[in-house]
């Protein structure tokens, strides 16, 4: 019958359905030993200011180095440490070491954290940023927190109240992704944002395949770079949307084009070799200058 061949068919995914719970469970019990095993890494990848060159800043970029499965993307990750509220420690860690390590940079280069949904709502977001700051001795408007819209339109009174207070204290607020979640005119000026990130799909639209994608992606670009913050294109690969950024004066780029995120003692071997700026062309402003 109907009833019995769609239990069959049930029990043939069964061992699949298992095996992926099993891997599931086995991840989230990795995932609670991680921390105190230090198995996280943070890496860094610059962005640049499109009219000087220079970089302005990195981003901090979560990577779990497992020691039977190897370099696990936060992708994998970060949402299963949101449903287990691994990600608030988590969160708070990576808050700590990346000011820690932009301490060792020079005071005019920006560090940018990424913050899930779920720091939001832990109450102690606020100090705990304060507490970061302080313990690494950065100033507030070296930090940019980078918060998606699906973070915030929930819950958005008290992400408000949070968003309000480290702004008020100086720290940079930026919209991450845009252009993939529910942003109206009147959000985006409702939060204090600083910074509005172009999300990586439209960067890459720019030189695609249609003329429609490619005239939605520039559409996009030019209503964030119109809303007056400082807009950074997330994702830039190639020469040519390089060239399309700057005609349509997009602020910021980053992106493999100038550089992967890398570890933290090589950003500190970049900075070095941007010292010596008047013998030498640094390494970053080579790579935008193409
Ligand atoms: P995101 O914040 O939008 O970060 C950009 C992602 O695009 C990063 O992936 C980066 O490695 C990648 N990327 C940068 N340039 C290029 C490019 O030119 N081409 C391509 N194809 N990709 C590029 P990653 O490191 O795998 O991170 C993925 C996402 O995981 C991040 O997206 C962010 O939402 C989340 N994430 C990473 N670290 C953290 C963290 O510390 N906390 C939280 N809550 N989320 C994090
Ligand atoms: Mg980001
Ligand atoms: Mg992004
Ligand atoms: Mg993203």
């Amino acid at each position: 019958s109907a009833k019995s061949r769609g239990r069959g068919s049930f029990r043939f995914f069964e061992p699949e359905l298992d095996q992926l719970l099993q891997a599931r469970r086995g991840l989230e019990r990795d995932l609670r030993s991680a921390l105190l095993n230090g198995e996280f890494e943070l890496h860094y990848q610059p962005f640049l200011n499109v009219a000087t060159g220079e970089t302005s800043g990195f981003e901090a970029l979560l990577r779990w180095n497992h020691p039977q499965r190897g370099m696990v993307s936060p992708v994998k990750f970060i949402p299963l440490a949101e449903e287990t509220g691994l990600i608030v420690p988590l969160g708070e860690w990576v808050l700590r070491t990346a000011c820690a390590e932009a301490a060792k940079w020079p005071d005019d280069l920006k560090i940018a954290v990424n913050l899930s949904p779920a720091q939001f709502r832990s109450q102690d977001l606020v100090p705990v940023v304060i507490s970061a700051l302080a313990n690494a001795g950065i100033a507030p408007h070296r930090l940019e927190l980078e918060v998606t819209e699906t973070a915030i339109i929930h819950d958005s009174e008290a992400v408000f109240a949070a968003l309000g207070q480290l702004h008020d204290l100086g720290v940079r607020i930026a919209l991450d992704d845009f252009g993939t979640g529910y942003s109206s005119l009147s959000f985006l000026q409702r939060f204090p944002f600083d910074k509005v990130k172009i999300d990586r799909s439209f960067v890459s639209e720019l030189s695609g395949p249609t003329d429609e994608s490619r005239r939605i992606a520039r559409a996009v670009v030019r209503f964030a770079v119109s809303l007056g913050k400082t807009t950074t294109a997330e994702g830039v690969e190639t020469r040519e949307q390089l060239d399309i950024l700057r005609a349509d004066a997009c602020a910021e780029v980053q992106g493999f084009h100038f550089s992967p995120p890398i570890q933290g003692t090589k950003v500190a071997q970049m900075i070095s070799e941007r010292a010596p700026a008047m013998t030498e062309r640094p390494v970053v402003r080579r790579a935008i200058a193409g």
